[in-house]
């Protein structure tokens, strides 16, 4: 076994080595299937009705979603774009079908011209915007980390492998917003060809206008990156970058929007479309998974219905949560401006430790966050950075409120701030857990009781 201990592995080698000793121990092919299907099964018994789940980056969605993900059509092969003459296969008649009531669901939902359903995650969709708006050496302007940018739109990222020059865009790191002055000295001196906003860490609306007049004088696209905000856009409750001179919007449709985990991508201007549905087939998506699209379609409808309630719920309960962490001692980012527009509330825990270990004590609680780097932190300190992110999409979506928030908070306080054993503090979690036990803001349950 000495080949395989010395072997460089990215991943985590005890989790390796665990489950080479979990085959091992397997009389057969069967038995390993098993093992798989144990492992998920702890899961859902765990974070799915066990937990206080509050990562900014994932949503539950709803039965009839769940159910379409299983479904007969995600079995079926279908590449490229719709119709009987651009498909390669036969047979997709009601896949296209299903294809299209997606892309129009998505329109009405996002009130734009042209959508694509066809990414099968939002880092796909920013790899379609570089591809089809941007060509290697050109300068590309983005957030960077600290202030809430992702690796998608860095240079290690899709835009980066691909030759673009990254150039920061000037962020106010208190007002967590971009410094407008700043970028309308700064972006004539690059020049960029594309601009891409999008932040992982989101609290405040963006001057996208603003910064889109700088750049349209020498003909620069701008892109926003609205992985997180996405849902929150269509339901009418934050900022709506296409109407205020973004080209195009690319978005993940499992964080705030709420369904399967995949990417979508929105414009208006008729002259990006043969380019960017060029660059999604045949350079970023073959088969699309179609079982995926239908889910998505779902969601899409659910959104329509109740994507205006729910997203108000979302930010009402994340303002809550951050007012009742701040009051109980955690310093919350944005404090001097209502603490947050969006599903997020960001903490910075330095002084009781840093975010990894802060995160990990309260995952001992069933209270699952995420270490999260905060502007006073470098780049570097990815691994071991200053704060935690908490997200309100879960439980609002279990129909939880203001109340609920603040209890939420007291548990959060109790581990962190007044050092409690995490073990104490996990029982009161699951009470609050189980009273929650149903999905609401869907067709089979409707609107939250209250
Ligand atoms: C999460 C995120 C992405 C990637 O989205 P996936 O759907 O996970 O691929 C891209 N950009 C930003 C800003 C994000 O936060």
């Amino acid at each position: 076994m000495d080949t395989i201990s010395n072997r460089i592995e990215v991943h985590d080698r005890d989790a390796l080595d665990t489950a080479r000793a979990v085959l091992d121990a397997c009389a057969d092919a069967h038995q390993m299937g098993e093992a798989v299907k144990a492992a998920v099964a702890r899961n859902q018994a765990w974070r799915g009705e066990q937990c206080i789940n509050l990562l900014a980056p994932e949503a539950p969605t709803s039965p009839g979603v769940r159910a379409l993900l299983a479904a007969e059509i995600g079995t079926r092969a279908a590449e490229g774009h719709s119709g009987r003459v651009n498909r390669w296969f036969a047979g997709t008649r009601h896949i296209d079908e299903v294809e299209a009531l997606c892309v129009e669901l998505l329109k009405r939902y996002f009130r734009c011209s042209y959508a694509d359903h066809r990414l099968c995650a939002s880092m796909i969709g920013n790899a379609v915007v570089y591809t089809a708006l941007s060509e290697p050496g050109d300068v590309v302007m983005t957030a960077a980390q600290p202030v809430g940018g992702h690796s998608s739109n860095r240079a290690d990222g899709p835009a980066g492998v691909m030759g673009r020059k990254i150039v920061d865009i000037p962020f106010d790191p208190d007002e967590l917003v971009v410094d407008v002055d700043a970028f309308r000295r700064f972006a004539p001196l690059v020049r960029p060809k594309l601009v891409a906003l999008g932040l992982s860490m989101t609290l405040f609306p963006q001057p996208v206008a603003e910064m889109k007049q700088v750049i349209r004088e020498w003909g620069g696209r701008f892109y926003f990156d609205a992985a997180h905000q996405l849902g929150l856009i269509g339901g009418g409750q934050f900022q709506d970058p296409l109407r205020e001179g973004a080209d195009i919007v690319t978005g993940s449709a499992g964080k705030t929007f709420a369904g399967p985990q995949s990417g979508i991508l929105v414009w208006d201007d008729p002259e990006l479309t043969e380019r960017v549905t060029h660059a999604v087939f045949p350079v970023w998506a073959a088969t699309h998974q179609v079982n995926r699209v239908a889910a998505l379609a779902l969601a899409t409808a659910e959104a329509i219905a109740f994507g205006r309630d729910y997203m108000a719920a979302i930010v009402a309960n994340a303002r809550a949560l951050a007012r009742a962490l701040d009051e109980r001692g955690i310093p919350m980012l944005g404090a001097t401006k209502g603490f947050t527009t969006t599903h997020q509330a960001i903490g910075d825990v330095r002084r009781f430790g840093r975010g990894l270990e802060v995160a990990q004590k309260l995952e001992r609680a069933n209270i699952i966050v995420n270490k999260n780097l905060v502007p006073a932190d470098r780049p570097e300190d990815w691994d071991f950075p200053g704060g935690i992110r908490i997200g309100t999409i879960e439980v609002t979506r279990q129909g939880m409120g203001p109340g609920e928030m603040a209890a939420i908070a007291e548990m959060i306080t109790r581990v962190v701030v007044r050092g409690e054993e995490p073990e104490r503090v996990r029982k009161d979690a699951l009470a609050l857990r189980s009273g929650f036990p149903s999905l609401y803001y869907c067709f089979e349950n409707g609107l939250p009781p209250r």
